[in-house]
């Protein structure tokens, strides 16, 4: 049994994750649920799970909810959480970079992390997986490429890896021409074609910035350069991602596209338990279609792959600039070609600081969020 706090419960992935916990009950227990402003759905989480401690990290007033219960509240409520004596494991499901901190909590705390905000990764990858090193913690990946990758590699020699062949789905623009790209409407590009998400990382994924981020993501989760991370469209997302090894066999990892398989394998883990997930059904399955990515068209793959082969704080840089950017297209403020346009902009003005620590990454992230959004504006 393990006793799971859950950051951002009432997103999508929080939700996928009270599935899982209600799937197998003998195996996950929710000790802790943070939400930032929809109430309403932690007020139904809250009377589901009695026991839970319970975050509210926006400023709405949380009078609705449980009055008998303590209700912590902001980036300090979220600490606590992360660290509550009787939690083993803290999934950090939380949008952007807000779980950062409640992340080194939860490892100086010597909890297990089941990580699904990539960005927190992306902008401070070195520096987590240290702490975790250095605690003897683990780091389980919910990111359904990653978690992939992570159980192809189970029980590999390192050595013996030649890449890491990420997949995407190429996203609801997959075959459009680059000219009708710049007329593309926030309603159309939160169209995924096989994946149910937040806002924020289905944007990513027509952009390819949600591939460009997760090569990064893998660089650290895997300790592999990024030279040796590729990337293979893959419009079924049925294959979640493969190693490919130094005799050119390649492993694979295939399921339904439910998040509820990674999030259910980052609990269990090691261990492997029965669900009600069901199976793939090959005779189902009209095919399985791979092709190459087109970085011309969508240059957040080669954004990534400078960010991630420079370093330093240029990461965290590509990531700030491409939430600031995301929030402007949703908010109509900018064109879709603009949230390439501008993270390249932003990259281009900043001096990476090489070994940063924590403040240089989050002076750098300031820095690039307000250089971001001041190029916005002039382009309205
Ligand atoms: P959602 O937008 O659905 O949910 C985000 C969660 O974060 C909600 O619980 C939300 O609270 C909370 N939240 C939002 N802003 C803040 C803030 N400033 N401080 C604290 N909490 C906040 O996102 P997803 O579940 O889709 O994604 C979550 C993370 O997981 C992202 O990093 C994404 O890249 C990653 N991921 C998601 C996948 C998916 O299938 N959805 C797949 C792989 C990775 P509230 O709703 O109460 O306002
Ligand atoms: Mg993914």
């Amino acid at each position: 049994m393990k006793n799971v706090v859950i950051l951002g419960a009432t997103g999508s992935i929080g939700q996928s994750a009270v599935k899982v916990a209600r799937d197998i009950p003998q195996q996950m227990r929710i000790v802790g649920l943070s939400a930032h402003r929809n109430l309403a759905k932690l007020g139904e989480l809250a009377r589901e799970f009695p026991e839970a401690a319970l975050c509210v990290t926006s400023k709405e007033d949380p009078g609705t909810l449980d009055p008998c219960r303590k209700i912590l509240r902001g980036e300090e409520g979220l600490v606590e959480l992360a660290t509550l004596p009787e939690a083993d494991m803290v999934l950090i499901a939380i949008v952007g970079t807000g779980g950062l901190r409640p992340a080194l909590a939860a490892i100086e705390a010597g909890k297990d992390l089941a990580i699904a905000s990539k960005e927190i990764l992306v902008m401070a990858g070195e520096i987590v997986m240290e702490a975790a090193r250095r605690k003897g913690v683990k780091i389980l990946p919910v990111d359904s490429e990653h978690n992939a990758i992570f159980q192809c590699l189970e029980g590999r020699d390192p050595a013996h890896v030649r890449r890491l062949l990420l997949t995407a789905s190429g996203g609801p623009f997959r075959q459009s021409t680059p000219e009708s790209l710049e007329n593309v409407t926030p309603a159309q590009a939160l169209k995924h074609p096989t994946w149910s998400m937040g806002n924020k990382i289905t944007i990513d994924s027509a952009t390819l910035f949600n591939k460009g981020l997760e090569m990064i993501e893998a660089r650290w989760l895997f300790n592999v350069g990024i030279e040796r991370i590729d990337v293979v469209v893959h419009p079924q997302s049925v294959v979640h991602s493969m190693v490919e090894f130094i005799d050119s066999s390649i492993l694979a990892q295939l399921s339904r596209s439910d998040m509820c398989f990674p999030i259910q394998y980052a609990v269990t883990w090691p261990q492997r338990v029965p669900n009600s997930l069901p199976a793939l059904d090959f005779a189902a399955l009209s095919r399985l279609e791979f092709e190459a990515p087109r970085p011309g068209v969508f240059p957040a793959l080669l954004l990534a792959r400078e960010a991630g082969a420079t370093g330093g704080t240029l990461p965290a840089v590509l990531n700030a600039a491409n939430e600031v950017a995301v929030a402007a297209f949703l908010g109509g403020r900018l064109s879709f070609p603009g949230i390439w346009r501008t993270v390249e902009a932003v990259m281009a003005a900043h001096r990476t600081i090489a070994t940063p620590a924590l403040d240089a990454i989050l002076e750098a992230d300031l820095w690039a969020r307000t250089r971001a959004a001041e190029r916005i504006a002039l382009s309205a």
